[in-house]
């Protein structure tokens, strides 16, 4: 464990209980650092309480490499990621390989065959009946299809719950309801956290904050390029749990739970910070389900919600130091893909702050002094 003086104060705070937040605490509770989180509401409410939680890009060929690289490699650890939390905590991040069943992929087969090559994984070109065979209620529009039989999911609002209570159990101090206003620097390092509860020394900071953390960073004068975008889904019930695999058309999705639960995702919009729920969100959302399922015609709304992701430039999240402020590093901006490439992202920023030898290449994920045009 790390000390610093007679007092024991947290090797690293971390601004942001989301997913990613959660995900970077427990790379480095694990490794044996002390570890504090702060979050100005309850942990996990936004966005890693609002997604998906498919454990893959959607069409990740249409991604660029390094989005892939993290998803990739989270990919392969998920499951034990979720056993274990399962284990230590009792709660089931109900981890699932559905597998993803792509109906308008045709026209992007060279894409995604270059992709296959670069991150082989087991597919199959489908067929109209080879379709039917797999989702027997779906209307088909087309003879063609790309099966991903690899592809999970999780839930997500049950895979913070578990990462919340081991990180409990393991010692984090945990504050939520404490909002930071402002970083306070001093001579370009990172000194205090002026925040709602109250002013706390920092050494180590973390900035975890989803889509707030260009408003967050700002107080210390950077503007980096992360922006709110809105994301509207709908969630059903069909105790016939007749939809099978996590299918995907139209940019849109349907993602079958375990217990008959259907969700219906997403809209994307740009609307600053407002996350309110719309009716032509609702049509949008109504209007997929039934095209692809005319079944859902049947079905009655159980629940509508809408999150905001963390957007950034391609897609790509910022992770590693700020430069030219020292003690400060950021994981954010996962856009679309925080619940997938969350356990590579936590892994890859312990790499560099435990100064052991990155997996994955750091220099897409870096800040550039360029990029962080000052506020
Ligand atoms: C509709 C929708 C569908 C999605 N589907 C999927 C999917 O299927 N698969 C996938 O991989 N990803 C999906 N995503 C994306 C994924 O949910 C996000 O990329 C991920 O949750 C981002 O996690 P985060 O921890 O960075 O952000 P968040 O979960 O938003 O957490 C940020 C935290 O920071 C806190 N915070 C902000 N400002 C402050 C402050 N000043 N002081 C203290 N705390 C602060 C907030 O309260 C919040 O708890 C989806 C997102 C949405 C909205």
């Amino acid at each position: 464990m790390f000390f610093y003086g007679l007092n024991v104060v947290s090797d690293f705070h971390i601004i942001g209980g989301g997913i990613i937040g959660m995900m970077t605490a427990k790379e480095l509770v694990d490794a044996g650092a002390q570890i504090t989180i702060i979050d100005r509401g309850a942990f996990a409410k936004e966005s890693s309480w609002a997604g998906g939680g498919i454990l893959s890009p959607l069409y990740p060929w249409r991604y660029p490499k390094p989005v892939n690289e993290l998803a990739y490699q989270s990919q392969t650890i998920y499951s034990e990621y979720c056993m274990n939390l399962f284990e230590n905590t009792g709660i089931d991040p109900e981890w699932t390989k559905n597998g993803l069943l792509i109906h308008d992929a045709a026209y992007d087969l060279p894409a995604c065959q270059q992709w296959l090559e670069l991150f082989p994984t087991d597919y199959e070109l489908l067929t109209g009946e080879d379709i039917r065979q797999k989702e027997p209620e779906i209307a088909l529009f087309s003879q063609q299809a790309i099966y991903l039989s690899e592809i999970a999911q999780v839930r997500n609002p049950r895979l913070s719950q578990a990462l919340k209570s081991y990180l409990v159990q393991k010692g984090v101090e945990i504050k939520e309801y404490c909002e930071v206003k402002k970083i306070a620097c001093s001579h370009s390092r990172i000194d205090q956290l002026i925040t709602t509860g109250g002013n706390i020394e920092v050494k180590q900071l973390i900035v975890a904050g989803g889509a707030w953390s260009a408003q967050i960073l700002k107080t210390v004068g950077l503007a980096i390029p992360i922006r709110p975008v809105k994301g509207q889904m709908v969630l059903f019930f069909d105790k016939k749990q007749r939809v099978r695999n996590i299918f995907l058309a139209d940019s849109h999705y349907a993602i079958p739970r375990r217990d008959g639960h259907i969700l219906i995702g997403s809209t994307m919009e740009e609307t600053q910070f407002d996350k309110s729920t719309t009716v032509n969100g609702l049509k949008e959302l109504k209007s997929f389900a039934v095209k692809w399922f005319p079944f859902m015609t049947e079905l009655s709304v159980v629940q509508h919600w809408a999150g905001l992701r963390p957007g950034s430039t391609e897609g790509i999240p910022y992770i590693g130091q700020v430069p030219g402020i020292a003690g400060l590093s950021v994981n954010a901006g996962h856009f679309r893909n925080g619940v997938v490439t969350g356990p590579a992202s936590a892994r890859l920023l312990a790499d560099i702050l435990l100064k052991r030898v990155p997996q994955l290449a750091a220099e897409p994920f870096s800040l550039h002094e360029e990029q962080l045009i000052s506020a």
